[in-house]
């Protein structure tokens, strides 16, 4: 196994891939901003290795900067997390050409899934179910776009090749409004993303948001462990998972998932891998691939009893997979709410110093994060800073764990959606289950009183 890995990432992800070293006597080596000098984590590491300031393209996004850190300390791998150069396929190729091994899939793969048209292209060559739409990248001619999209059908979205981050898409209702939408969403996707391929799908007015976790080795071996319900969600960003999906038949999951798996080993996919889907009246439709662990990864560890990060440290050291998809068994269902320093009901960050920080605990409770009181949450990031995760043997036994976990928690110093959360765990579409992706926008719309409760 590895004597030592680099973890190229920041909070609670570094601290996580962490504990999954430490576990496996694995020496770790901590590369962080200025910002994170202080966090616990870095201290907790066996070296740690000052990268730069605290702007992510000083420090977190600098190849050379994370690449001279690996050389200095002679560590063998690179865990990029998520995020930051997680899915940069660059960045894995010139961690492999510098004699490192790359904790993740190989740069063409990454390539591969990072165009959105070419990954799509793939998905349908392997017989995964993705929503219909143009054949490729739209051409220029107008004739040919009108034609694709009454082929379609209305409403359609215009998603751009090289989009991410839910930005770069644009939805159009009519024939009227299409040619300008096209135009419109090329410009940006050149000036955006250094690629202004754009593509067409029918838009799917109430999907649900539910994706397939895998992992694949080197030696042709890819498993699925199951899906993860993704649909709770404010402007493309999670705010709840949950695993499995309720209501799916798991006949139909089954079936998705070895599609998933078969394509991971046409493709010679390596590592752990997200398929995401928008689910339909009873029909899945694959909209891209995440070549990198999930913020989201644990409600899958918690019902398969599988650890990832763990996992990914096995295949990038060419281990076979050590169980087949017949050895993976699910029990019980996880709940995960992303804790993040912001007002709760207006979504404004809220930076600063943790005073107090009292996490709950008991049976099925998991806490992954690297706060605590006395902590500075930098401004200069993502404003996640942790997750709660509650298992059950039902789904019901899981929300209720939750409702008590969040009624335990206590963050002091700064705002963070706990309320939010707690308000959410007592909803009663939440607790009926199968709620689509605009749930929560709606929710949120029609409750302006709920300001009134966080002071
Ligand atoms: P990104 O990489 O930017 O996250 P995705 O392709 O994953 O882009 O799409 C992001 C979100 O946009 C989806 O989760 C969904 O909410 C919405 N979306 C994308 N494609 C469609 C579609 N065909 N119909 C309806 N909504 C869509």
């Amino acid at each position: 196994m590895f004597e030592k890995i680099l973890i190229a990432n920041r909070g609670e992800i570094a601290l996580r891939i962490q504990r999954a070293c430490r576990e496996m006597g694995i020496k770790t080596v901590v590369v962080h901003s200025e910002a994170d000098r202080e966090a616990k984590y870095v201290k907790l590491a066996d070296e740690s290795v000052c990268i730069g300031p605290a702007p992510s393209n000083l420090s977190y996004l600098s190849m050379p900067a994370i690449i001279s850190a690996a050389e200095v300390t002679d560590a063998q791998a690179i865990h990029p997390g998520y995020g930051f150069l997680s899915e940069n396929a660059d960045f894995a190729e010139r961690v492999e050409q510098s004699g490192f091994v790359f904790i993740g899939p190989r740069a063409e793969s990454i390539r591969m899934m990072g165009d959105k048209v070419s990954a799509k292209h793939a998905m349908i060559e392997a017989g995964v179910p993705c929503v219909p739409g143009s054949d490729g990248a739209l051409p220029d001619d107008p004739k040919v776009i009108v034609q694709t999209a009454r082929k379609v059908g209305y409403p359609v979205i215009i998603k751009a090749a090289g989009g991410g981050g839910g930005r770069g898409m644009r939805v159009v209702h009519t024939e009227a409004a299409l040619l300008n939408a096209v135009t419109m969403t090329k410009t940006e996707a050149g000036a955006a993303f250094g690629n202004p391929e754009v593509y067409m799908e029918k838009f799917l007015e109430n999907p649900r948001h539910v994706e397939i976790q895998i992992l694949a080795d080197q030696h042709g071996n890819a498993v699925w462990l199951g899906e993860r319900d993704c649909s709770m969600q404010r402007r493309h960003q999670k705010v709840i998972e949950e695993a499995p999906a309720p209501g799916i038949p798991r006949e139909l999951i089954a079936t998705v998932g070895e599609r998933c798996a078969a394509a991971c080993r046409k493709i010679g996919y390596r590592g752990a891998g997200t398929f995401e889907f928008l689910y339909e009246n009873g029909e899945f439709y694959f909209i891209e691939m995440n070549t990198r662990v999930q913020v989201e990864h644990p409600v899958t560890e918690m019902i398969t009893g599988i650890d990832i990060v763990q996992e990914q440290i096995r295949i990038a050291f060419n281990e076979k997979l050590r169980f087949t998809q017949d050895q993976v068994q699910f029990r019980g269902h996880a709940i995960e709410c992303r804790i993040n320093a912001e007002d709760p009901f207006k979504f404004i960050p809220s930076p600063g110093r943790i005073t107090s920080w009292h996490t709950p605990g008991g049976p099925g409770i998991r806490v992954d994060s690297h706060a605590y009181a006395g902590y500075f949450v930098p401004p200069n990031y993502d404003s996640m800073i942790g997750k709660v995760i509650a298992y059950g043997e039902t789904r019901d036994q899981a929300i209720r764990r939750m409702q008590i976990a969040l009624s335990e928690m206590v963050v002091e110093g700064i705002q963070t959606n706990i309320p939010l959360h707690r308000e959410l765990m007592i909803d009663a579409r939440f607790i009926e289950g199968g709620t689509n992706i605009h749930y929560l926008e709606h929710k949120l719309a029609g409750m302006p009183v709920l300001d009134k409760k966080v002071k």
